[in-house]
């Protein structure tokens, strides 16, 4: 459970009264790296805000004849190198201040990486389990439409994020689509990524943001002469991103020995099989059950002794106190804004490495970025070459980070935020601020 919003015992625990919210965390970070890299300081005025903030109420009809009213935003952080791009999440504690957070998570992510976008995030708030497959689709259609021209191909670019997938991409789309005249829809079908393949989608987007952790974690075992081969990883979340990052790691040979999701968490110290974990949360809605596993509770998850922890659900899963009882070498976060600040010091004294989120998940929009050019210059690549490319994109952020950080004997998070910034800021002094 987010600990930002929600109550929960043990290690999870609830926040306080004036306790940070998730985009102060964000401008914890910022801040921190903007001190120490000295950033000019009219662009860190201009970075420090966010551009758009669109909130939209729209009704739906449910299946059974009622009106029921929803809340969207999108949230336009920053596009000076680039249109707006981000995820959008259905998701019951969405409120402005996170999508502020992972919006500007976003810009930071796409400066890192090096690719021609800004940040913006966005969603529904909505626990989706309780709507049907049909009120799902009208209510995404409803706040596509709800958004109208503040998205598009050249502007705004969404792609799925908790809780969303293909499908979904899938009826934006569509909705979108619908609302423009007949001769500019085939040219606009870049309005969306991670769509299905028929519908303009790229090979190997599905799993990219795993694999892309992948690629950054064999990296780093080679980096710190690590045998990958007989090594453990637990995951939370096993979404997207964990079943992905699952799937693929243990082909290198890790072998995956604890998982937690929204349902609860399953152990198994001679390894549970990814593949056939995801067919069981497929039919049975969580890992909760999975048969050869034993149920652990989320304290005892937390202390899981593993090699590698694949935070892949939601944000502020790692605090100070769970910091302090984390039995890993590594964490590579799948997850945006798993760790909070003040866990990032205990994580550093007990020297534990972090590839950061902006770097590590980053594989999921460095595809999308692939799927948004195919569709550009009406081409489709093969698996190889999408992964090949992405490969090649996501290792050389991870050395800038990995140098920028031993240069400056900094944690890894903050010299991947002051690559970001250098970035943005040279881009800010090259044009000027007009007028
Ligand atoms: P998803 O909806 O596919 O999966 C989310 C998983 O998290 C589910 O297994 C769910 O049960 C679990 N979960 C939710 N709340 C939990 C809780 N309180 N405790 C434990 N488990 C919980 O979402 P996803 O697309 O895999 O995204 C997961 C994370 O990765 C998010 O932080 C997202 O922003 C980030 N991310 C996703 C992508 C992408 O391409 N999908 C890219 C970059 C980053």
């Amino acid at each position: 459970m987010s600990t930002h919003t929600q109550k929960s015992p043990g290690l999870n625990a609830s926040p306080v009264a004036g306790e940070r919210t998730p985009y102060e965390d964000v401008r914890r970070r910022f801040d921190h790296a903007a001190d120490l890299m000295e950033l000019d300081p009219h662009i860190r005025k201009i970075i420090a805000a966010t551009t758009n903030e669109i909130v939209v109420h729209f009704p739906v009809k449910m299946d059974d004849g009622r009106i029921e009213i929803f809340t969207g935003y999108r949230v336009q952080h920053n596009n000076v190198q680039g249109p707006f791009k981000g995820g959008l999440r259905f998701y019951p504690e969405l409120d402005i201040d996170l999508a502020r957070s992972l919006a500007t998570i976003m810009t930071m992510k796409s400066a890192l990486i090096g690719i021609p976008f800004g940040g913006a995030q966005g969603g529904i708030r909505i626990d989706p389990a309780k709507y049907s497959q049909t009120e799902i689709e009208r209510i995404t259609r409803r706040y596509t439409y709800a958004l109208g021209a503040t998205i598009g191909p050249e502007y705004d670019i969404p792609g799925p994020d908790v809780n969303t997938n293909p499908q979904i991409m899938a009826w934006i789309l569509d909705t979108y689509l619908s609302t423009l005249p007949p001769h500019e829809r085939m040219r606009s079908i870049h309005s969306v990524t991670g769509k299905p393949i028929e519908s303009g989608g790229s090979l190997g987007r599905e799993k990219a943001t795993g694999q892309g952790m992948v690629y950054l974690i064999e990296q780093w075992a080679k980096d710190q002469r690590f045998s990958l081969f007989a090594s453990t990883f637990s995951v939370q979340g096993f979404g997207n991103v964990g079943s992905w990052v699952s799937r693929l790691l243990t082909q290198l040979g890790p072998r995956l020995i604890a998982v937690e999701d929204a349902t609860g968490a399953i152990h198994n110290p001679e390894g549970l099989d990814p593949e056939l974990l995801a067919r069981y949360v497929a039919s049975h809605g969580g890992v909760v059950g999975y048969p050869k596993s034993t149920a652990i509770d989320h304290d005892a998850f937390m202390r899981t002794k593993v090699d590698v922890f694949i935070p892949a659900a939601v944000e502020g899963q790692i605090t100070a106190e769970v910091a302090e009882v984390l039995n890993a070498r590594l964490i590579a976060e799948g997850a945006n804004g798993p760790t909070l600040p003040d866990a990032d010091a205990v994580l550093e004294r007990r020297g534990i490495h972090v590839l950061p989120d902006i770097l590590c998940n980053s594989g999921g929009v460095i595809v999308s970025y692939f799927e948004w050019l195919q569709n550009k210059r009406s081409e489709f690549w093969e698996l190889e070459e999408v992964d090949a490319k992405l490969r090649k994109k996501i290792v050389t952020a991870y050395e800038k980070v990995r140098d920028k950080a031993r240069v400056q004997s900094i944690g890894w998070r903050t010299a991947a935020y002051i690559v970001a910034l250098s970035r943005l800021e040279k881009v800010y002094k090259e044009r000027g601020i007009f007028p």
